[in-house]
Parts: structure tokens; C-alpha cells; sequence
């Protein structure tokens, strides 16, 4: 109850496939290699949030289907709160089909499924469990609608609102001042601004602006291996990355906001919350398969260093 989260998002299930040569309109070729990665930047926030000692509900969208059954159940193991986790029999749960050529080059095609159907009336369904939140993180994989009506319904209860803008969707703009904290990369820094983010004060830059829209308490810019940027009313602060060998910097930002969540949940103050989600995703990107295998122990220690 005290460290309580929730996250409103999205589960994918990434099925990528592997081939010398991608093929041509119309070509069949063969591949070397099929691996199936479960994603989603909701599920994987909520995951991190979860081992880093939060108590979580998620709230999200999954089909009847054997890898929609497969996860709730893996959430339901690792102490994530399901009554929220829906299966839809109506759609596939969230799928992408990735194709990747031996020079790196790929193709993708995501069919968010059962992504879609996360709704208004979902937001309204939990509004007790929301109520007794420190705080709902949410990000852009399901429809801007709901995510839009989660972070207003979470601000007029009192709640503080974590936005990973990510991927960058239009939203409406009076929708600034109900969320505490933002929070993109880089890039999604700059679409949304439209100031170019290539350092520390350009990101500043940035950060302003979303406080000048209205933002209540924070913009957090990453900026990968450099660190982020902090900018409230008092100021601007760098925290420059730790210095680690990355081998996948794949879900580094969905580290850092479910370590950030995390954190936050223990009612630490914001500086030092973005230190210890930098340690998370630090050690995030030192290896492959990053989401399920951080542990509050590692993190916990590098975090004391
Ligand atoms: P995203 O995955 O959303 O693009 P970033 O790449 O900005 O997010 O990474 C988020 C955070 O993860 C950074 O602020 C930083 O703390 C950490 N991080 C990312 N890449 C590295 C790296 N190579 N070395 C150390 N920390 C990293």
C-alpha cells in the first residue's frame, strides 16, 4: 500500500527473424535465426518497478491467447497486482514481427492487438486502487485517449503523473499541467519541442519549455550514455551517466522510468531518484535481456557506491 504504482501500458510480443538478405516484394529466403522477445514499454516499467520493490498494479490490455495468458501469469509470479491485466478474446495480444539482415538493416511490423482496447472506462474501473497511488506512470503505446484521460483522472485525485512520451504521439496541450514529471529521451525531447537536443543546454533548453507548457514539477531529459538533464522552477541539474561497458542499450529509458517510479514510490526526493534510476539502467545496459533480470540487490549496491 505504500509503495504503490500504477502502470497504465503496453505488452508486445516481438518475434525476430533473422536472414543474411531481407527479402524483396513478393521473395521467400531463408533465415539463420528466430527469437521471440517480450516487450513493451509498459510491461517492461512495470516489471523494473516491481523488482526494484514497488507494489504494482498494471493495468493493460492482453489477448486470450497463449502469450497474453503466458504473461499475466509471469506477472502474477513476480508479485505484480493482475486484476487489471485484461484478456481480450477479441484481439491478439500486441505482436511485432521483426526482420533483420546479417548488415543490421530491418523491418518491422507491430500490430498493437489488444494494446488498443485499454479504455477510459479501464481508468474509471480502477479509480480506487489509483486513489491510494504514489504515483501512475504511463507512456504512448496505447491510445492517447486513455493515456490523456489516466493522467487527469490521476492529477484531480492527488496524484502524481509520470509521462514517458514515448513514441511520440500527438496529445493535447492543456494536458501539461496535469502531469508532475515528464520525462523523454533525447529525441522525443526534440520532436516535441521542436529544439533541437544534442547536449546539456539544448536539453535544458527543453525542459523549459515543457515547464513553461505547464509541467507541475520536472522535466527529465536522458541523453543515453551522457546522463540526463533535471529541470525544475529551481534550476537545472546534469547527472552525468555512470561510466559502464554497454553491450544492449535496449530498454535503457524503460529502466530508467521504472526505476524512477520505483523511487519515487519510496518518497525519495527527485534528485536522488534519478541517481538510483541511473544505476538501474546502467546496469541495464550492460547486458542483453535487461528488463527481468534487474534486481534491487545490484542496484541497491551500485546505488551506495
Ligand atoms: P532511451 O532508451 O529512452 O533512448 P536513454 O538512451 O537516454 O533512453 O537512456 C536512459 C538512461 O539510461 C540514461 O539517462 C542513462 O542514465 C542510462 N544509460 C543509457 N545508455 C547508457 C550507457 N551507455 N552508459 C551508462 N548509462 C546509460
Amino acid at each position: 500500500m505504500d509503495r504503490r504504482v500504477v502502470v497504465l501500458g503496453s505488452c508486445s510480443v516481438c518475434h525476430v527473424f533473422a536472414s543474411p538478405n531481407l527479402p524483396n516484394r513478393g521473395e521467400t529466403v531463408i533465415g539463420d535465426d528466430y527469437h521471440i522477445v517480450v516487450g513493451g514499454k509498459g510491461s517492461g516499467q512495470a516489471i523494473v518497478a516491481c523488482r526494484l520493490g514497488s507494489e504494482v498494479f498494471m493495468l493493460e490490455h492482453l489477448g486470450d491467447d497463449a502469450y497474453g495468458r503466458r504473461e499475466k501469469e509471469s506477472y502474477r509470479e513476480m508479485g505484480i497486482h493482475t486484476e487489471y491485466v485484461y484478456l481480450d478474446k477479441d484481439c491478439p495480444t500486441g505482436t511485432g514481427g521483426i526482420f533483420l539482415d546479417a548488415q543490421g538493416q530491418n523491418k518491422i511490423i507491430i500490430v498493437p492487438g489488444a494494446n488498443s482496447n485499454v479504455s477510459c472506462r479501464d481508468i474509471d474501473n480502477m479509480r480506487e486502487v489509483l486513489q491510494g497511488a504514489k504515483i501512475l506512470g504511463t507512456q504512448f503505446e496505447v491510445p492517447a485517449a486513455t493515456v490523456d484521460y489516466a493522467i487527469r483522472t490521476a492529477d484531480g485525485m492527488g496524484v502524481r503523473t509520470l509521462l514517458d512520451p514515448a513514441p511520440v504521439t500527438a496529445f493535447d496541450e492543456s494536458l501539461y499541467p496535469h502531469i508532475s514529471i515528464i520525462k523523454p529521451n533525447e529525441c522525443e525531447a526534440a520532436e516535441l519541442t521542436g529544439i533541437r537536443v544534442e547536449d546539456t543546454d539544448s536539453a535544458a533548453r527543453a525542459g523549459k519549455w515543457f515547464l513553461d507548457k505547464g509541467v507541475k514539477e520536472a522535466a527529465i531529459i536522458t541523453l543515453g550514455e551522457k546522463g540526463a538533464v533535471l529541470v525544475t522552477r529551481q534550476g537545472v541539474k546534469h547527472f552525468p551517466g555512470l561510466t559502464v561497458k554497454a553491450v544492449d542499450t535496449g530498454g535503457a529509458g524503460d529502466t530508467f522510468a521504472g526505476a524512477l517510479l520505483a523511487a519515487l514510490s519510496r518518497d525519495w526526493p527527485l534528485e536522488k531518484s534519478i541517481r538510483y534510476a541511473q544505476c538501474a539502467s546502467a546496469i541495464c545496459v550492460t547486458r542483453t535481456g535487461s528488463y527481468s533480470m534487474t534486481r534491487q540487490e545490484e542496484v541497491d549496491r551500485l546505488f551506495a557506491e
